[in-house]
């Protein structure tokens, strides 16, 4: 943890680039995928990633070392799905606590080959689920929900706990589509260190997915970051879903208002019509030259779609550029809905700040007998009525 503070503090870090455009170059078949130990499995495994770190290490190894011969300071483990919700779809539920023990090893293992000279670290990689928590897949039933908050917690707990006993530095939840999924990987971090009674660096990553600079789920930049503001993060960043040109304006936000180390991984640009990246390493590399320029990144790197020579650029493009300072923001309450909402004190006096209730457990036994039992109709008559 101090290497990495002290690294933060003298340079630009460099993360490595997509796993999974490395993965597709090797061409796997369903029996790659397989391997030895999984040929019984009663279910199709091509395309399961993360199984690979069981079945195939050694391509995970080459890959590793690929990017940090690149240049990466900080590698991901191959673990982006590797919690059972995601797991599922392969019936590879069991395996969790496995794959993402494997993947840290996998990683911690080159990475201690490479540390003579600089530091450089290991980042657990944890995606966010294939369901999405406070969003409804059903058109017809908007409350419905294909995953509780306290299934993802479990799910993320397990994770946590592989990666951390196979010797992660760092943990990343990335690629938040869904500020409540993230919520949840926080709040399984937090209790999972508790009960460990260990401190690891958390990384928060959150992935803008349209143009107008919101979560699939709904949230502005400012309201993402004002919901996860009171977790002990060491980084909150953007990666992912759109190219650097497109989460420019995002970056010089999150910068702006946050007082903590800022990342940015995005993908080799937008996906054309076939679904392949257009972004080169020079033009990735000169717009996050650009970034580095106006002072936003402490930590850099790529996600889909990008390769070693894209990270190698990158790395070359910021080497003599200095790390961001935090921002300085002043202490304010800041909540957030889809918006944010920042109370000053000078709202109070000149503007109203409306806050409605409409029930209260304390003000009534009836609505909180509903709570506590679960009667979330009943609740919400009440508060109709
Ligand atoms: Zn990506």
């Amino acid at each position: 943890m101090e290497k990495l503070l002290e690294a933060l503090q003298q340079r630009i870090l460099i993360m490595d680039g997509a796993m999974g455009t490395m993965i597709q170059r090797y061409k796997l078949d369903e029996a790659g995928y397989r391997g030895s130990q999984f040929r019984n499995h009663p279910r199709d495994l091509k395309g399961a990633n993360d199984l690979l770190s069981l079945t195939q290490p050694q391509i995970i190894e080459e890959i590793h070392r690929a990017y940090l011969d690149a240049g990466a300071d900080i590698i991901e483990t191959n673990t982006f799905n590797a919690q059972a919700i995601s797991m599922a779809d392969y019936g590879l539920e069991p395996h969790v606590y496995d794959i993402n023990h494997a993947s840290a090893q996998i990683a911690r293992k080159v990475v201690d080959t490479y540390s003579s000279d600089r530091p450089r670290f290991v980042a657990g990689s944890i995606g966010p689920t294939n369901r999405t928590a406070s969003l409804s897949p059903d058109v017809n039933n908007p409350a419905f929900r294909g995953v509780t908050f306290d299934q993802l917690v479990d799910a993320y707990y397990e994770q946590v706990r592989g990666l951390v006993d196979g010797g992660v530095d760092i943990l990343l939840p990335e690629t938040t589509f869904d500020t409540l999924n993230l919520k949840a990987a926080l709040f399984a971090i937090q209790k999972f260190c508790a009960d460990r009674d260990v401190r690891l660096p958390v990384m928060a990553s959150i992935t803008i997915t349209d143009a107008s600079g919101r979560t699939l789920s709904g949230q502005t930049v400012e309201a993402s970051w004002n919901s996860i503001s009171h977790a002990p993060l060491l980084t909150v960043g953007i990666n992912c879903a759109l190219g650097a040109r497109e989460m420019r304006p995002h970056i010089e936000e999150l910068a702006r208002i946050a007082p903590i180390y800022i990342h940015c991984y995005p993908n080799a640009g937008l996906p054309n019509a076939l679904g392949e990246y257009d972004e080169t390493p020079q033009s990735m590399s000169a717009l996050l030259r650009d970034f580095a320029e106006n002072n936003w990144l402490n930590i850099v790197g790529g996600c889909c779609g990008t390769t070693p020579d894209h990270i190698r650029a990158i790395a070359a493009a910021v080497r003599d550029l200095p790390p961001r300072q935090p921002a300085k923001v002043d202490r304010f309450l800041r909540l957030s809905g889809l918006e944010s909402l920042t109370v000053r004190p000078d709202s109070i006096g000149s503007n109203f700040v409306v806050v409605g209730e409409r029930t209260n457990i304390t003000g009534s036994p009836k609505f909180a007998q509903c709570i506590k039992s679960g009667d979330l109709d009943g609740a919400l008559a009440i508060a109709r009525k």
